[in-house]
């Protein structure tokens, strides 16, 4: 079902204007010498005065709900507010320079990127870290890519992955683009890594084991040396996939439970917002034997460098996988992440992920729903039971707040995954445990027609995906 603004049922809401009247259309000719197929001879543009425009997206802002709402407790997405000082310094005119000037003229975009590297490296607990890849996904598969660098350099063919039953989808994607059989690994009763299964599992075709720790049911791994011990032991590399990381911020690092080799979701942890398609990044870091695999190019310290005047270059490591993004990656994105980090500092990581665990486990106290598994980390699962969970989901909208993940990860059934983030209050975390709890006491017939007061219902999530409505033009266009 297309968008319907006649469902946009708050009383008070004026009549959504469209912007793209006739009366303000504009038609500019264009005449450039490009071949016929890619050219067209007639664009036309909006014209509106400022007012109009100001209004236009200030509606468009309000049609839409957002952490600048309100809370938005999306399970396994880190919702948190992003400070907007961050964004200063993106727009800030000596940051927009041309990657492809000569390093002696960047020095100072050096400076930051390479310092970058080594403050994720140090929450991290890695040796090295490439800023190339563009989100979560792409670093998962940049650090499969590396693994495979690194068994091929060794003489090893494995052609195994094993992924928990918990894990994000793209776990499990990243390894078969890598070109690897991908083995399910079930949980066990307590919701974490079967050790006797994973047993069973590893062989010398394990080329690495991809764990999220805290999992997605936000429960550590207590095992996790044992763990590393023995995927290590069949000769293979334990990967860490960091969208997590708000749970250990300054407190547990990947690298000490032994992982090789992990991403980071700068765009959840560290400061972008999340969504809507943006740009993010995925930085991944490695331990020592696997850093001459990294992508190409990479910052470090001149030779002639020294503390009064350091000095930075770009180059490409020895053994290098090569490109897997333009030059740094998304640098602005990567900017806000040195900023935040920056700002924190060592106190504030820790002080955010030891918020972040408190306020789940707070909220998780005041709701009247199952909870199957505990103790947890930065987020936890609970069981919309015998309701259907999105249709939960779906009132918990009309109660003026962002509902968690659904029916994910299916180890629990009708699951609402929930991650308050660090940043909600004591006073939001209520108005969240109040929209749980007044959704669990009403009929199914209320549930079934909800949401009632967004300016969209029921959106059809599959012909969205599949065949999107991208164009203006296609606003009014009838299905
Ligand atoms: C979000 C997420 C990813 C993927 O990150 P993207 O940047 O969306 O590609 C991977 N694993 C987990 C657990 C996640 O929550």
């Amino acid at each position: 079902m297309k968008f319907d603004q006649a469902r946009w049922s708050r009383d008070d809401a004026p009549v959504y204007e469209p912007l793209l009247s006739e009366t303000n259309e504009r038609t500019v000719d264009v005449d450039v010498d490009l071949p016929d197929d890619l050219t067209r001879n007639e664009l036309t543009l909006p014209d509106p005065a400022e007012p109009q425009l100001a209004r236009h997206y200030t509606r468009l802002s309000e049609m839409t709900y957002g952490v600048e709402h309100g809370p938005y407790p999306l399970g396994s997405c880190t919702m948190k507010y992003n400070p907007w000082f961050v964004e200063d310094l993106a727009s800030d005119p000596n940051a927009l320079v041309h990657p492809d000037r000569p390093d002696e003229s960047i020095q100072g975009i050096l400076a930051v990127q390479h310092r970058l590297q080594q403050d994720l490296a140090s929450i991290g607990g890695m040796d090295a870290v490439t800023l190339q890849p563009p989100a979560g996904a792409a670093g998962e598969f940049a650090g499969i890519l590396i693994a495979t660098a690194y068994h091929e350099a060794n003489g090893d063919d494995r052609s195994e992955v094993i992924v928990p039953d918990t894990a994000h989808g793209t776990n499990f994607a990243s390894a078969a683009m890598g070109g690897y059989e991908v083995v399910e690994l079930p949980s066990g009763e307590d919701g974490r890594v079967d050790v006797d299964a994973l047993e069973g599992a590893l062989s010398e075709d394990t080329a690495a084991l991809m764990l999220t720790n805290p999992n997605t049911l936000g429960l550590f791994e207590r095992d996790i040396e044992r763990i590393a011990d023995l995927v290590h032991d069949v000769g293979g590399l334990l990967y860490y996939d960091g969208a997590n990381l708000n749970a250990l911020l300054g407190r547990a690092r990947p690298g000490d439970m032994g992982f090789d080799v992990m991403h980071y979701n700068v765009h959840k942890t560290f400061a972008t917002p999340h969504g809507g398609g943006g740009p993010g990044a995925g930085p991944v870091g490695v331990s020592e034997r696997l850093a001459e695999f990294l992508p190409e190019p990479h910052v470090r310290e001149a030779e002639d460098s020294t503390a009064e005047d350091p000095t930075f270059e770009r180059y490409a490591p020895a053994r290098t996988i090569g490109k897997v993004h333009g030059f740094e990656g998304n640098w602005l994105v990567l900017l806000k992440a040195a900023a935040y980090i920056a700002r924190l500092g060592d106190d504030g990581l820790s002080d955010a992920s030891a918020k972040a665990v408190l306020n789940a486990n707070y909220l998780a106290s005041q709701i009247h729903y199952d909870v199957p598994f505990g103790p947890f980390h930065h987020e936890f699962v609970a069981s919309a039971g015998d309701r259907d969970a999105a249709e939960v989901a779906k009132r918990m909208l009309d109660h003026g707040v962002h509902p968690p993940t659904t029916k994910w990860p299916e180890t629990v059934s009708e699951a609402l995954m929930t991650e308050p983030t660090e940043v909600e209050s004591r006073d939001s975390l209520d108005q969240l445990a109040a929209a749980f709890d007044a959704v669990q006491s009403e009929d199914d017939a209320t549930l079934a027609n909800a949401p009632e007061r967004t300016a969209a219902k029921r959106i059809d999530q599959t012909s969205a995906a599949r065949s999107p409505r991208l164009c203006w033009q296609d606003l009014g266009a009838e299905e």
